[in-house]
C-alpha cells in the first residue's frame, strides 16, 4: 500500500467568468421510449424555457430533463497567485 501525503493548499473555487454557463433541456415524455427532443445548448435559462413552452404546445409533452453546466477555476491563496520577486532590484 502506497501512502502519499499532500500539503494542503486552501484553494477557493470560483465560477470561470471566461466560459459561459450552459443550459439545456431534453423532452423525456413517453412511456416505452422517450421523445428525446432537445433544446440545444443555450447560454441562459430563458431560451430553454421558451423552447419547452413551444414544444409542449406543439406536442402536449410535459416532462423534461434539464441540464446545467458551468466551468470552475481553482484559485490558490493570494500569496501563491502572485509570487513576489525575490530580487529587490536596484534603487
Ligand atoms: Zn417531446
Amino acid at each position: 500500500m502506497i501512502l502519499r501525503v499532500f500539503r494542503y493548499i486552501p484553494f477557493t473555487i470560483e465560477q470561470d467568468q471566461t466560459a459561459e454557463p450552459e443550459y439545456e433541456a431534453r423532452c423525456v415524455a413517453g412511456d416505452e421510449s422517450e421523445c428525446g427532443a432537445e433544446s440545444g445548448t443555450q447560454s441562459g435559462p430563458g431560451p430553454v424555457e421558451e423552447w419547452q413552452r413551444k414544444h409542449t404546445q406543439e406536442t402536449g409533452h410535459r416532462h423534461y430533463r434539464r441540464n446545467f453546466g458551468d466551468y470552475a477555476v481553482m484559485r490558490p491563496p493570494a500569496e501563491l497567485a502572485e509570487p513576489v520577486e525575490a530580487d529587490g532590484g536596484t534603487a
